[in-house]
C-alpha cells in the first residue's frame, strides 16, 4: 500500500519502520527533518500525502493535528483515508473527520497504547473510531503496526476510548500509591500489602502490572528509579483531555478531576516532570497529610 506517515516522533518513527519493513511504501515527514531508513522522505505534509491510499499522523496534539490536516487533505486522492494515531481532544477529532468526509476521503481516529516499547515491537493496542468502510482498509496497517484493534463506533470514539481508559488508569495509580504510603505509615510491610491486595478486591493493572513499589511485585519503571516508562507528563495531557470532554459533554468525573490536579501539581510544581507516572509514591511518601 501506498502510505504517507506524517510525525516521525518516538511513536511515529518505530511505527513507520514498521510498515516499510512488511514492505509497504512509506513517504515520511516530520517537521524536525527526522526521516525513517526504507522510506521516501517528503519536503512537506502535503508531498507525503499526494497519491497516498492511506495517511497516517503522529503528533503532539489537536492543535497541530488540525493544521496539518488543512494542508494535507486537498492533497489527498479520493478514497484516501486519513488516519490519525495521536492522542488529542475528542472535538478535533471529530472536526478533522468531518473535514476529512466532506473532502470525499475516509476518516480514522485511532490513538494507541503502549508506549515506545510497543511501537518498536508493533505490539500496540489500537482503539478507532470511524465508518466501517475506513476502518477496514486501515485494519491490515493496525495488524502490522500492532496486535489488537478496536473499532469502538464513530469518528472520535477513538479518542473517547483512549482518555476513559487513561482516566481510570490515572486514578487508580495514584489510589495504589497512596495505599504504599499509608501502609508504610501504619508498619504493614510493602511486600506484605502486594501479596495481599494483588489477589485481593483491591488489586488492578496498576498494583499487579506496574507495581509502583521498588522491589516489589513485577519489574517496574520503580526498579529503574522511576525512569519512564509513561511519563507522568504524558499522563497529565491525557487527564487534561479527559477533562475537557468531560466539560464539552457535562459529565460529572470528580476522581479524574482530583488526579487531573494531582498530576498537575507534580508535574509543574514538585519536579515529577519527566520522572514515571507511577513515582506518584515517592511523592506521597514524603508528605504529611493535607
Ligand atoms: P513526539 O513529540 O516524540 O513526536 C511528535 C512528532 O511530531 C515530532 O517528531 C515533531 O517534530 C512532529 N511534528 C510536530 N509538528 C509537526 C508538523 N506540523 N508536521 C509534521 N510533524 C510535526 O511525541 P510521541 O511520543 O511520538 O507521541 C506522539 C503522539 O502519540 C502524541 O499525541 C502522544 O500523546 C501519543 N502517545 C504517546 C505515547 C508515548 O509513550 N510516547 C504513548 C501513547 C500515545
Amino acid at each position: 500500500m501506498k502510505i504517507g506517515f506524517i510525525g516521525l516522533g518516538n511513536m511515529g518513527a518505530p511505527m513507520a519502520r514498521n510498515l516499510v519493513a512488511a514492505g509497504h511504501e512509506v513517504t515520511g515527514y516530520d517537521v524536525a527533518g527526522v526521516t525513517v531508513e526504507g522510506a521516501r522522505a517528503a519536503e512537506s505534509a502535503a508531498e507525503a500525502a499526494r497519491g497516498a491510499e492511506v495517511v497516517i499522523t503522529m503528533l503532539p496534539n489537536g492543535q497541530i493535528l488540525r493544521a496539518v490536516a488543512e494542508e494535507v487533505i486537498p492533497a489527498m486522492s479520493p478514497g484516501a483515508v486519513l488516519c490519525d494515531c495521536s492522542t488529542v481532544d475528542v472535538e478535533s477529532a471529530r472536526a478533522v473527520a468531518a473535514q476529512a468526509e466532506a473532502a470525499g476521503l475516509g476518516a480514522v481516529d485511532a490513538p494507541v497504547s503502549g508506549g515506545v516499547g510497543g511501537a518498536t515491537a508493533g505490539t500496540l493496542t489500537f482503539m478507532a473510531g470511524g465508518s466501517d468502510e475506513a476502518f477496514a482498509k486501515v485494519a491490515p496497517l493496525f495488524e502490522i503496526m500492532g496486535q489488537k484493534a478496536v473499532h469502538c463506533g464513530p469518528s472520535g470514539n477513538g479518542q473517547a476510548a483512549k482518555i476513559c481508559n487513561n482516566m481510570i488508569l490515572g486514578v487508580t495509580m495514584i489510589a495504589t500509591c497512596e495505599a504504599f504510603a499509608l501502609a508504610d505509615r501504619l508498619g504493614l510491610e510493602r511486600q506484605k500489602l502486594y501479596d495481599v491486595v494483588s489477589t485481593s478486591s483491591g488489586y488492578s493493572w496498576t498494583m499487579n502490572a506496574y507495581t509502583p513499589a521498588p522491589g516489589v511485585g513485577v519489574p517496574s519503571p520503580a526498579d529503574n528509579g522511576y525512569k519512564p516508562g509513561f511519563a507522568a507528563d504524558l499522563m497529565l495531557k491525557d487527564l487534561r483531555l479527559s477533562q475537557a470532554a468531560a466539560e464539552m459533554v457535562d459529565a460529572d468525573t470528580p476522581m479524574g478531576q482530583r488526579a487531573t490536579e494531582l498530576y498537575a501539581r507534580f508535574v509543574e510544581e514538585e519536579g515529577g516532570s519527566g520522572m514515571d507516572f507511577s513515582a506518584m509514591l515517592p511523592r506521597f511518601e514524603k508528605r504529611q497529610r493535607e
